[in-house]
């Protein structure tokens, strides 16, 4: 069996994710934090695809939780291994710099950077073993252009980009490729606040993308098609910044 963990998979494009991944055969680790009930539809949407997979909460912000989780699914399947993992998981606490808060500002980069060191890390030995892997990770529009109100956000998926990077020529040569995808506005509750309306003319597309849109990408990745695109950040944005 295929085992592909999906952080923050409960809801937006995680979701997507899941589908898409259990779609292509994988078994799905369904990561969330608080939203049972949005696992458990994930999960169910899952199933109805023919595929199968469990729900795996942890905060991906504590490295604590995040080992024990992993750890403890290691212990339960000795000899298997999770091949692909989508780091998708992450928050948004806008606040002009100025008036940013410690805590807007640590709760940012711990859920957004942070968490792809601990998550990142503690699959990795097993994908080197094994000679066969794929990290995905879901950056941003606001790592690469930036955005105002959003330096914690701007700073934490800029840093995971540099990571991605770094990495993927640590790994390179044992078939593990690191690679991001950067959404720009896409329509889930992270951005249910938004004004569609007046954002969507700065769009050359003219709207908002869906999560299927950033899932397709996502699942290209973790392909065996993908196999020589590594240290790639793929932007996923309707023409709004290349
Ligand atoms: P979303 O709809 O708000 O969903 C966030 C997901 O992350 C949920 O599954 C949530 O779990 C989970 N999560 C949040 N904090 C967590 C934590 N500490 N530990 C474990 N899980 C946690 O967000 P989204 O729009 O799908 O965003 C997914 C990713 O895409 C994020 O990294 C985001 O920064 C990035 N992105 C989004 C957009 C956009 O326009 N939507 C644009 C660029 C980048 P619960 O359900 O349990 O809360």
């Amino acid at each position: 069996m295929n085992f592909a963990l999906v952080t923050g998979g409960s809801r937006g494009i995680g979701r997507a994710v899941s589908l898409n991944l259990a779609e292509m055969g994988f078994y799905i680790l369904v990561n969330y934090r608080n939203n049972l009930a949005e696992a458990e539809t994930t999960l169910a949407l899952i199933r109805e695809k023919g595929s199968d997979g469990e729900l795996m909460p942890f905060d991906v912000a504590s490295q604590e939780e995040v080992e024990r989780a992993l750890g403890k699914w290691q212990t339960a399947h000795e000899g298997e291994y999770i091949s692909v993992v989508v780091n998708n998981a992450g928050i948004r606490k806008d606040a002009l710099l100025m008036w940013m808060k410690n805590e807007e500002w640590n709760e940012v980069i711990n859920t957004n950077l942070h968490s792809f060191l601990y998550v990142t890390r503690f699959l990795l030995k097993d994908m080197l073993l094994k000679r066969w892997g794929r990290i995905i990770n879901v950056v941003s529009l606001s790592g690469l252009k930036g955005l105002p109100g959003q330096a914690n956000y701007s700073a934490a998926k800029a840093g995971v980009i540099g990571a991605t990077k770094a990495l993927a020529q640590e790994v390179a040569k044992k078939n593990v490729t690191v690679n991001a995808v950067a959404p720009g506005f896409i329509k889930t509750d992270m951005t249910s606040d938004l004004d569609e309306g007046q954002l969507k003319t700065m769009i050359p597309a003219g709207r908002f993308g869906n999560p299927e849109e950033v899932a397709a990408v996502v699942s290209f990745l973790a392909s065996r098609q993908a196999s020589y695109v590594t240290g790639a950040v793929i932007n996923v944005n309707g023409g709004l910044y290349t």
